[in-house]
């Protein structure tokens, strides 16, 4: 049975993973047997995650790339770079991401381009750079970190809620292209996580208050909570699941 959840052999890169959720999905496809290529804008953070992970993993499993995932040509050249370093790529979790929180009315466009191109465009980006070679090879596993915010609304998140809205779709659409040329792609969408990124929702006694209420598990989800499922989406154990988006939101999304 555990066979079916083996990532050895299989090299990752996850998008956004220096820091975060995405370096604690990283620390899961690695526990799950995979070759880890960390990344983030920032190339002496992504490198301090590298060596940290390299301590527990090997230097042979761990590598790091920096690139703007809003870049066109940064994406396709860090794609690359991640591949000339690693191996090719078996697995892409499209996990960076950003928030920016503020009215509609008041809302800069440049801010909500900003939101749209790191919380959506980017996982065409380089899903589509990552993709050329999967279907090439004929197999691999697209993953796109989604949020609840997929499918419910809430004041002053509205370019983070489209955004992330648009990525379940574009889910679909890569499957209903790729899905014939042996890729998997599907969302996982984490609700209220403990990160950095919410410290200040955690800190906040009425928003906290009101997440333990509207959350039926009656707790925020821990980073480690949303590595599971995406280790199965990453492994053989999914095989025929396409275009889904996996809510790991503690069943948020399932009440009023
Ligand atoms: P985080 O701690 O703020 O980390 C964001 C990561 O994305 C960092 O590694 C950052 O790299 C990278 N990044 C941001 N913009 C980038 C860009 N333009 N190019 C390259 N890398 C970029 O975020 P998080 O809370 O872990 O969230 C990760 C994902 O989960 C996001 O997609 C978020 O929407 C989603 N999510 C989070 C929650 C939650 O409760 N935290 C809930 C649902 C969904 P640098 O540090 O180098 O900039």
């Amino acid at each position: 049975m555990t066979a079916l959840f083996d990532l050895s052999g299989r090299t990752a890169l996850v998008t956004g993973s220096s820091r975060g959720i995405g370096s604690a999905l990283a620390r899961g496809l690695a526990d799950a047997g995979a070759t880890i290529v960390i990344h983030g804008r920032d190339a002496a953070r992504a490198e301090a995650t590298r060596l940290e992970m390299a301590h527990v993993y090997g230097e042979d499993r761990v590598f790091a790339v920096a690139f703007d995932v809003t870049d066109p040509e940064a994406s396709a050249a860090g794609v690359a770079e991640a591949e000339a370093k690693a191996g090719p790529l078996g697995i892409l979790v499209n996990n960076a991401g950003i928030q920016h929180r503020v009215p509609l009315f008041d809302l800069d466009p440049a801010d909500w381009d900003r939101v749209i191109r790191t919380d959506l465009t980017s996982a065409f980006l380089v899903g589509r750079e990552a993709a050329r070679g999967m279907a090439e090879r004929g197999a691999g596993k697209i993953i796109n970190i989604c949020s609840v915010q997929t499918d419910l609304a809430r004041p002053s998140i509205g370019a983070y809620t489209a955004a992330k809205g648009g990525l379940r779709n574009l889910t679909r659409a890569m499957a209903a292209e790729w899905a014939g040329s042996g890729l998997q792609i599907n969302g996982v969408a984490p609700g209220y996580i403990h990160t950095e990124m919410t410290q200040n929702l955690v800190d906040d006694p009425e928003f906290n208050a009101w997440i333990l209420g509207r959350t039926p598990a009656r707790r925020w989800g821990t980073v480690d909570d949303v590595a599971g499922p995406v280790v199965w989406l990453a492994s053989g154990a999914s095989d025929f699941v396409n275009g889904q988006t996996i809510f790991v939101d503690g069943g948020m999304t399932v009440v009023v």
